[in-house]
């Protein structure tokens, strides 16, 4: 994973300012689009990100502010002439929200969507290099988030090493991987030896909107990256609690069970003009806690 990108860190009404909740996971130059609340694919725009680079989307639940931006960004990724297959993950329901919408406005879309209905914890996309499950949040209306865990990344080539050991250029795969060298003359080069550790391997979270549970965290033990709504203040915990959100203090305390190098606080309610204090909370409890706001980028292979 090397970059996440947000787009939209507001909440069911609108503020100004703030957009509602969607993000961008880039993976090997393609573009993993969480969440995609009204407004996004203008969001896109002023982010410069290509629309057909997005190959997946997951949808966090049926929340207006989660799905509403959906049938404009696919409308719009038609009239653009895409050609390849688009991945969409969401609730059952969102498949009957699209048909209607494209069979009233007699709209065909002429790419292939390849619709995944996600109805539990499961895992929903494995490759070389990402391992992607759903998680169940506590919400008014049955809501998942994303874990998206990356694999073992190759070891880095030592180039002084290779070169004093003249190891052939066929063979950088295999050192890649981990494999010792033996010259011609039968002399053996421990992998160690010509190789640097891979790069950290990062567990990205994204969960919205969520009452936590008692037991959440240990189904987040080995995320390094915790992206967790934090919708009110702490002095609105009988609110949180009504409909189903959580507090700044709370995600903050969920942060200190597991312990990411980061906690990205996110979906605040439009009551708050200045979402300031809603750091200054987090961070008593959790120091390394951030406030997602639109066009911030976090740079994986920095942490
Ligand atoms: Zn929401
Ligand atoms: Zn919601």
């Amino acid at each position: 994973m090397e970059k996440l990108i947000i787009l939209g860190c507001g909440s069911a009404l609108p503020a100004s300012g703030r957009n509602p909740t969607s993000q961008v996971l880039e993976h090997n130059g393609k573009y993993f689009l969480i969440d995609c609340g009204e407004g996004t694919q203008s969001r896109l725009r002023e982010n410069k990100l290509s629309f057909d680079k997005i190959t997946h989307i997951f949808i966090s639940h049926l929340h207006g502010d989660h799905y509403l931006g959906l049938p404009g960004l696919i409308s719009s990724m038609q009239l653009l002439g895409r050609i390849k297959d688009l991945n969409l993950y969401g609730p059952p329901g969102l498949w009957d929200i699209l048909e209607l919408q494209f069979k009233l406005s007699n709209s065909r879309i002429s790419f292939t969507i390849n619709f995944h209905s996600i109805e539990e914890e499961t895992e929903l996309l494995n490759t070389d290099s990402l391992l992607i499950r759903s998680i169940e949040l506590n919400h008014r209306i049955k809501c998942f988030g994303f874990i998206f865990f990356e694999k073992e990344k190759p070891r880095r080539i030592n180039g002084e090493a290779v070169k004093n050991a003249e190891v052939p250029h066929f063979f950088m795969e295999n050192l890649r991987k981990g494999d010792d060298f033996i010259n011609t003359l039968s002399k053996v080069y421990a992998n160690s030896e010509l190789t640097f550790s891979p790069k950290k391997s990062h567990v990205y979270a994204f969960c919205s909107d969520n009452r936590i549970k008692n037991t959440f965290h240990k189904k987040l033990k080995d995320v390094t990256v915790l992206y967790h709504e934090s919708t009110f203040l702490h002095s609105e915990l009988a609110r949180a609690k009504r409909t189903f959100h959580t507090t700044a203090k709370e995600a903050a305390e969920l942060a200190l069970k597991i312990k990411p190098d980061l906690l990205v606080l996110s979906h605040y309610s439009a009551r708050y003009s200045d979402i300031g204090p809603i750091l200054i909370e987090a961070k008593k409890v959790y120091p390394k806690s951030i406030l997602a706001k639109e066009k911030l980028i976090i740079d994986f292979s920095k942490l």
